[in-house]
């Protein structure tokens, strides 16, 4: 993989970078044609072996910002033109259409032709084409796929050998908005996830963060936490706070809610979607549709039960309370079933959680987040002062 930063005449360095790989020669290097071209390139020399090759296929690398349209028109006519200055012409000797044990077919052909995307079944017979993905080798001498930097596909598995060849040999990248540790023209056959700058600093973790009351209160709840997408349909409600009363917790009995097959009970749930009841949660009393004026068992629901319920399900008693359970947000992350990363995630949202408006969240002092840390990773915001020395994680920021 040849690496670029950003130049003025990046188009120019790109071009030439390709016609060094078509035609297995250096012959130009940072746009200038070299004095004395040098034969078998790439070259990779391990101990005292040189090794070379000769790709077919390509990728070209570009910032997801770029016009991937534009860019093709001006490399088409950049390579066209520079190829003009060789002394040779790429791509019009006889290459391999079939290789066999001991043969290997080799034809030769008179037709010229550069295609772009746009081209793609104009001729199955072309010297370059220019593409998008994978796949189309067999209609041309060489094939150039230009994706964004983000399609980079680092795992390298026995399917997909032609693919990682075309990226990590045959590859160009054009890292306008330095995002990787390499030189502006190296050369590199270690290109991986840890070439992102950015790499470092991401953690495996996403969260989920509410706009509203507690920020955990959807993380912390197992039945709200991960399907928010499909069951957060309604948004959050305020209740009537003339009606609603405080009470003090201990003085609470609460009616038993019905768990695993009906055999289980227990009275530490919300009794509509069952998750743990812990901080503030409210404590309704004497169902209105239901004479039974002796019974002192209060129903307990969770915060997010009742602002997303639309039929308001806190007018359906004649009583209801708002208490505080003992069980804090703190004991709550302490016995999540999570790792220590999201743990301390969770403490650093309880200090501070910023939407900068910029595409991320700062969170506490110690990180920040984006919806997709390719976001981070494949752009300039990985050089942004702002996030140097924080982690970087994915949250999803639920707004009221
Ligand atoms: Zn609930």
């Amino acid at each position: 993989m040849r690496v670029f930063k950003k130049s003025d005449d990046y188009v120019r360095l790109i071009a030439g970078e390709m016609l060094n790989k078509e035609t297995s020669t250096q012959y130009w290097n940072l746009g200038k044609l070299v004095e004395v071209p040098i034969k078998g390139y790439p070259q990779l020399t391990i101990g005292n072996v040189i090794n070379t090759f000769r790709v077919s296929c390509g990728h070209v690398f570009i910032p997801s910002s770029m016009d991937r349209q534009a860019f093709e028109t001006r490399l088409m006519d950049t390579i066209l033109s520079m190829e003009a200055e060789m002394a040779i012409q790429p791509l019009t000797g006889a290459h391999s259409k079939d290789t066999q044990w001991h043969t290997n077919i080799k034809i030769k052909s008179s037709l010229k032709q550069t295609a772009g995307k746009k081209e793609k079944f104009a001729s199955y017979n072309v010297k370059r084409r220019f593409g998008k993905q994978i796949g189309y080798y067999e209609h041309a001498r060489f094939y150039w796929s230009i994706v964004n930097i983000n399609d980079i596909d680092y795992e390298i598995t026995s399917n997909n050998i032609s693919s990682s060849i075309s990226q990590f040999v045959g590859g160009i990248l054009y890292d306008a908005d330095d995002i990787t540790i390499h030189e502006h023209n190296e050369s590199t056959f270690n290109f991986g996830r840890e070439s992102l700058k950015g790499f470092k600093n991401i953690v495996d973790a996403n969260i989920v963060i509410g706009d509203f009351g507690n920020p955990l209160m959807i993380e912390l709840s197992e039945n709200w936490q991960n399907r928010i997408t499909d069951r957060f349909r309604n948004p959050i409600r305020n209740i009537d706070e003339n009606n609603l009363f405080h009470a003090d917790f201990a003085t609470l009995k609460f009616r038993p809610v019905d768990m695993a097959n009906n055999v289980e009970t227990s009275t530490e749930v919300c009794s509509k979607c069952r998750s743990v009841l812990w901080g503030d949660f409210y404590a309704f009393h004497r169902f209105k549709k239901l004479p039974v004026f002796n019974d002192t068992l209060y129903v307990a629901m969770c915060p997010l039960c009742v602002h997303t319920s639309t039929n308001a399900i806190e007018n359906e008693y004649y009583e209801v309370y708002r208490t505080t359970h003992p069980r804090d947000v703190n004991l709550m992350i302490e016995y999540a079933d999570e790792s220590d990363i999201k743990k301390d995630l969770y403490r650093e949202v309880l200090k501070a959680y910023v939407d900068t408006g910029k595409g991320y969240m700062l969170i506490g002092d110690k990180y920040a987040s984006f919806t997709k840390t390719d976001d981070y990773l494949y752009t300039s915001m990985v050089n942004d002062p702002t996030l140097q020395g924080r982690l970087i994680c994915e949250s999803k920021l639920v707004h009221v």
